[in-house]
C-alpha cells in the first residue's frame, strides 16, 4: 500500500474515476430497466437471486471502487432479490407502491441533498413541507391549524403524538416532563383495544408506560374496540385509537370514544397508518367519521398514498403541545420565524420528505387521492368475492383494503399460503385471526388491476390444489 502523502488527494479521486455524473446515469439507466420489469418479475425472489447476495458478505474493501463499479454490483446482485413491491401483485404487510411523481421527486430531491432540519438550511424543504401540512389537514378534514411532523414512519408518529399527549397530561396535573424529568411524576395509563397496532405497545414502552399501566379493552369480532367495554376514562389517560386494523382493516367507532375522551380530559390518539386517508375518500369517509375530535394522529404517506419510502406524519391538534414535548422546552416561539421542521420531529438532520409527499398530493390532487383509496378498496373486495366464488372462506367485512383468508383447515391454510409465497405469482403474507392461521391480503399499491387480482385468485387456487393433493 503506497503512503497516505503519496496517495492521489481523495476529492480529485473521487471527481474522475468515481465521477458521480456517471453512476447516477446509471443507477438511472438501471432504475428505468427495473420499473420496465416491474410489472412482469417474480414478486418474489427465487433462490438463484436469494442465494446469490451471500456475494455481498465479502470482507470490508481496502482499496476504493469507482461509483460506476459500486451501482453495478448493486443492480446485478440488489435488484433479482427485491420484493417486487410496484408490480401490481404484491400484498404482503401494508406496503404501498410508489407513484411516479413521488419517485422522481424523490430522485431530485436525493440529488439536491438538502437537509431539512432548518428553513435557512433548506428553504425549498421548508416550503414544501409548510405547503404539505396545509393540504394534509384539509385533505383529512382535521381542526384547522393543527400541526404536522414528517417522521420516518407510524412507528415514530405514534411516539410523537403520545409524548405530546404524555407531556401535556403531566403539564395539567401540574408536573413539567422538561423540568422534573419522569421519576416522581403523576402515574399515567394508556388504554387501548386489544387489536392495537404491536408499534403502540413499543412507543408506550419507550414512554415509560408499561403493562401494568395499559389498560386493553376487548375488540368485536372485527377487530373493532368495543366502546361498550370502555372503562371509565379521567385525566390520566392516554386513548389511543385505530383507523385500520392492521388484519382486517377495520376502523375503532371514533365518535363515541373521543367524545368520552375529550369530556375526561383524556388524550386520544389515533393510529391512522394506512387508514387515516380514508378520510381523503368519498366511499371510505364515514369509516373514519369523529376522528377529528381527537388529540393527534399518525399517518404513513408511504403505505396508501404511495409515497416512497420513508415517510410517517404526526398530526396534532395543539401545535404547542407537539413542539415544547419534542424541544423538552417552551422556547420554540424563539427559534424562528418560518418553518424549521426539525421542531415538530425528534431528528435535527433530515431528508426532505416534503419534497416527494408533496408531488404525491400534488399529483394526485383531491381527486386522485379519492380515485386510489376507492380503487384500492375496489380491488380488495374482488380479491375477496373471487375467492370466495372459489370455496375460500374470507373471515372479515372487506371495509377497505384487507382481506384474511383461510381454507377448510388450518393446515391446509398454511401449506397453501407456503406454496403462494414459493409461487412468485403474488405475495401475501400469513397472519392469525381469532386463533386461525389466516393468508392476509394488503391492497396497497395503484398499480393493482382487476387483472392482476385475477392472476393472483389463480395462484391461490393452483396453490391450494397443490397442498391439498400433499405436494
Ligand atoms: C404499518 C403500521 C404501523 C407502523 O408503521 P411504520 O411506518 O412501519 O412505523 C403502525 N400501525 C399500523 C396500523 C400499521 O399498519
Amino acid at each position: 500500500m503506497s503512503k497516505a502523502s503519496e496517495r492521489e488527494p481523495l476529492w480529485r479521486r473521487l471527481d474522475a474515476e468515481q465521477n458521480s455524473r456517471e453512476a447516477f446515469r446509471l443507477a438511472l439507466e438501471y432504475g428505468g430497466e427495473y420499473l420496465e420489469t416491474a410489472r412482469h418479475r417474480r414478486v418474489f425472489p427465487d433462490q438463484g437471486a436469494l442465494a446469490a447476495l451471500a456475494a455481498f458478505d465479502e470482507p470490508l474493501p481496502e482499496q476504493a471502487t469507482p461509483a460506476a463499479a459500486v451501482i453495478e454490483r448493486l443492480h446485478q446482485l440488489g435488484s433479482p432479490a427485491t420484493s417486487a413491491q410496484g408490480g401490481g401483485r404484491y400484498f404482503g404487510f401494508v406496503n404501498g407502491g410508489l407513484l411516479p411523481a413521488a419517485l422522481g421527486a424523490r430522485l431530485l430531491a436525493d440529488v439536491w441533498d438538502q437537509n431539512a432540519a432548518l428553513e435557512v438550511m433548506s428553504p425549498v424543504a421548508a416550503t414544501l413541507e409548510a405547503v404539505c401540512e396545509r393540504w394534509l389537514v384539509e385533505l383529512l378534514k382535521l381542526p384547522a391549524g393543527s400541526a404536522a411532523g414528517l417522521v420516518s414512519g407510524t412507528s415514530a408518529a405514534t411516539l410523537c403524538g403520545l409524548l405530546a399527549g404524555r407531556n401535556t397530561l403531566l403539564r395539567r396535573l401540574g408536573w413539567d416532563v422538561a423540568a422534573q424529568g419522569l421519576f416522581g411524576a403523576p402515574q399515567l395509563r394508556a388504554v387501548l383495544s386489544e387489536g392495537a397496532h404491536v408499534t403502540v405497545l413499543k412507543t408506550l414502552a419507550i414512554l415509560g408506560i408499561g403493562a401494568a399501566q395499559i389498560e386493553t379493552v376487548p375488540a368485536d369480532a372485527q377487530g373493532r374496540l368495543d366502546a361498550s367495554r370502555l372503562p371509565p376514562l379521567d385525566d390520566r389517560t392516554l386513548l389511543v385509537l385505530q383507523a385500520g386494523n392492521v388484519n382486517s382493516g377495520a376502523f375503532d367507532p371514533f365518535r363515541p370514544l373521543c367524545a368520552a375522551a375529550r369530556q375526561a380530559g383524556a388524550w386520544a390518539h389515533i393510529d391512522g397508518a394506512f387508514g387515516l386517508w380514508a378520510r381523503g375518500c368519498e366511499s371510505t369517509a364515514h369509516l373514519a367519521a369523529g376522528i377529528e375530535l381527537a388529540d393527534s394522529w399518525s399517518a404513513d404517506a408511504h403505505k396508501t398514498l404511495n409515497s416512497p419510502y420513508d415517510c410517517g406524519i404526526i398530526l396534532c391538534r395543539d401545535r404547542g403541545a407537539l413542539v415544547s414535548a419534542l424541544q423538552a422546552s417552551d422556547s420554540y416561539l424563539h427559534v424562528g420565524t418560518g418553518r424549521d421542521g426539525m421542531l415538530y420531529t425528534p431528528d435535527m438532520s433530515r431528508r426532505a420528505r416534503g419534497v416527494d409527499l408533496w408531488a404525491a398530493l400534488k399529483s394526485l390532487g383531491r381527486d386522485g387521492v379519492d380515485q386510489l383509496v376507492a380503487q384500492l378498496c375496489r380491488r380488495a373486495r374482488q380479491f375477496a368475492e373471487e375467492l370466495s366464488a372459489h370455496d375460500f372462506r374470507v373471515l372479515n367485512e372487506v371495509v377497505f383494503n384487507q382481506a384474511l383468508i383461510a381454507c377448510d383447515s388450518p393446515e391446509l391454510t398454511e401449506r397453501t399460503l407456503a406454496l403462494l409465497q414459493a409461487s412468485g405469482e403474488c405475495w401475501c403474507g400469513g397472519s392469525n385471526w381469532r386463533g386461525e392461521p389466516v393468508i392476509r391480503i394488503s391492497v396497497c399499491s395503484w398499480t393493482t388491476t382487476t387483472e392482476d387480482v385475477r392472476r393472483a385468485v389463480a395462484a391461490f387456487v393452483a396453490a391450494r390444489a397443490r397442498s391439498a393433493s400433499g405436494c
